[in-house]
């Protein structure tokens, strides 16, 4: 194990004290501190203006590790999913996704899941562990080089509905969308930010006390308790009733958008009386909008996906009852890149490119 110290825990005030502490002057932070976060380096030697002796002395006194891209598959429709590895071997996955003007990243938050929500891949794996902070920022930051380099424009948006559960990774998360969205990191608006979760109730509170900028999606997926807890085991101890209490007080302290999502799974939740159901919640919580999710069939059950035209009525019967609905296209199918599918499947040889370092 390395026992220096991973020199992005610093803030710029210790990063600060360092150069004054080895005699050199105080702008050097800044210079250091810019290359860490704004210009992304994955490397000390990459710091060019700073002294070769300088660069060494860094190297010596901390380390700098960072995610590094593994392979990347890419989709008839332009979305590009990325395997990411960690400095000690684990792989998580992080999409960019192409659609008109928008350039958004899909990002992961943990290794793994520990909440086996049965319609989802990445629930089927143990959770690994945390993604530290800085992590998670190296899977923005990479991506919006991919997006700048593929597409030519930086990423416009970021949603956090890769691997793992954003609110049990907390502090992180919210670390890594403070460089995120930093005028020093990466400059992206808290507002192109969206936090999905699978709902717990005590964490989107937090998020009220904290008063985040970011908007907050709720996996609903089924909108009686009984339904919910059988696909969402998560749903036994933050039942829905305690969700639209924590969302309401979200709401009050941050004003910020809130999303449900609700994937349709044929016969499962998909009738009128379901339908009547999610409306109730949706008149007891300040929603802006619920998105309507295609389900991504995934190797593990056999849940099935509704027909078009159920679809159509489902969607029309919460319209007609003014709920704000929109369908959600899942996009990367054929590479396993849409929600739900990412699970460190074997990238398919002939579509992975792996990427030179
Ligand atoms: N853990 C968080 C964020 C990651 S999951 C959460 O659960 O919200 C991101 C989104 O993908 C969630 O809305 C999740 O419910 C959805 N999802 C999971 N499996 C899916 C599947 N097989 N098909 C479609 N959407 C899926
Ligand atoms: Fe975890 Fe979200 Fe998948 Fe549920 S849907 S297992 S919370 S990643």
């Amino acid at each position: 194990m390395n026992a220096k110290k991973n020199i992005r825990t610093l803030t710029l005030d210790e990063l600060t004290q360092y150069f004054l502490s080895i005699g050199d002057k105080k702008f050097r932070a800044k210079q250091a501190w810019e290359w860490l976060w704004k210009k992304h380096a994955q490397s000390f030697e990459d710091m060019t203006n700073l002294s070769k002796e300088l660069r060494e002395k860094l190297a010596d006194d901390f380390s700098l590790p960072s995610l590094r891209n593994d392979a990347s598959q890419y989709s008839s429709d332009g979305t590009i999913k990325t395997r990411f590895k960690t400095v000690d071997g684990h792989l998580v996955e992080g999409v960019l996704i192409p659609v008109e003007s928008r350039q958004t990243a899909c990002v992961s938050s943990q290794v793994g899941c520990s909440l086996s929500c049965k319609f989802c891949a990445t629930g089927f794996m143990d959770r690994k562990r945390n993604l530290h902070f800085d992590e998670i920022y190296d899977e923005v930051a990479l991506l919006n080089e991919m997006a700048e380099k593929t597409y030519g424009k930086k990423l416009s948006n970021i949603v956090f509905m890769g691997m793992g559960e954003p609110l049990l990774n907390y502090k992180n998360v919210l670390k890594a969308i403070e460089r995120i969205t930093a005028p020093d990191g990466l400059g992206i608006g808290s507002k192109r930010i969206t936090v999905s979760t699978s709902g717990i109730s005590k964490m989107i509170r937090q998020l009220g006390d904290d008063g985040v900028k970011f908007n907050l999606a709720l996996s609903l997926h089924a909108a009686n308790d009984k339904k919910r807890s059988e696909i969402m085991p998560i749903n036994e101890t933050n039942n829905i009733k305690s969700l639209i209490d924590a969302l309401n007080y979200f709401y009050e302290k941050t004003k910020n958008d809130i999303t449900f999502e609700y994937i349709l799974f044929k016969g499962e939740n998909d009738s009128i009386q379901d339908a009547d159901d999610l409306i109730k919640i949706y008149k007891q919580v300040p929603v802006h909008l619920v998105n309507i999710i295609e389900y991504n069939p995934i190797d593990e059950v056999d849940f099935v996906k509704p027909e078009k035209e159920a679809t159509q009525k489902f969607m029309d019967y919460l319209a007609a009852h003014r709920v704000n609905v929109r369908l959600r296209i899942s996009r990367g199918k054929d590479i396993d890149a849409a929600c739900g599918q990412l699970a460190n499947k074997d990238l398919d040889e002939k579509k992975a490119t792996a990427i030179q370092h």
